[in-house]
């Protein structure tokens, strides 16, 4: 993560053949439309849409989104 970018950016590295899991916020298909994640997020990194959609490449993983959206649409993996 390069913390002098705002917002920051997120990058995920290959070691040799390990394999990457990608981890972070994802918004599901329960998705409600309600836009109150987006308002709240800090990196403004989520887009409006049907569901609405997290840039991870942006996010801090700070868990606001996730924490405070009424239909429980967004999951942490
Ligand atoms: S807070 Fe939840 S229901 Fe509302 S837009 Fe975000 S993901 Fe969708
Ligand atoms: S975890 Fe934080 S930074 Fe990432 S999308 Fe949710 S509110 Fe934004």
């Amino acid at each position: 993560m390069d913390i002098k970018l705002n917002p920051i950016f997120r990058e995920t590295y290959t070691l040799r053949d390990a394999g990457v899991k990608e981890k972070g916020y994802y918004i599901t298909d329960a998705c409600a439309g309600c836009g109150a994640c987006a308002a709240i997020c800090p990196q403004r990194c989520i887009e409006e849409g049907a569901p609405y959609r997290i840039h991870r490449n942006h996010c801090l993983r700070c868990g606001n989104c996730y924490e405070n959206c009424p239909a429980h649409a967004i999951e942490r993996k």
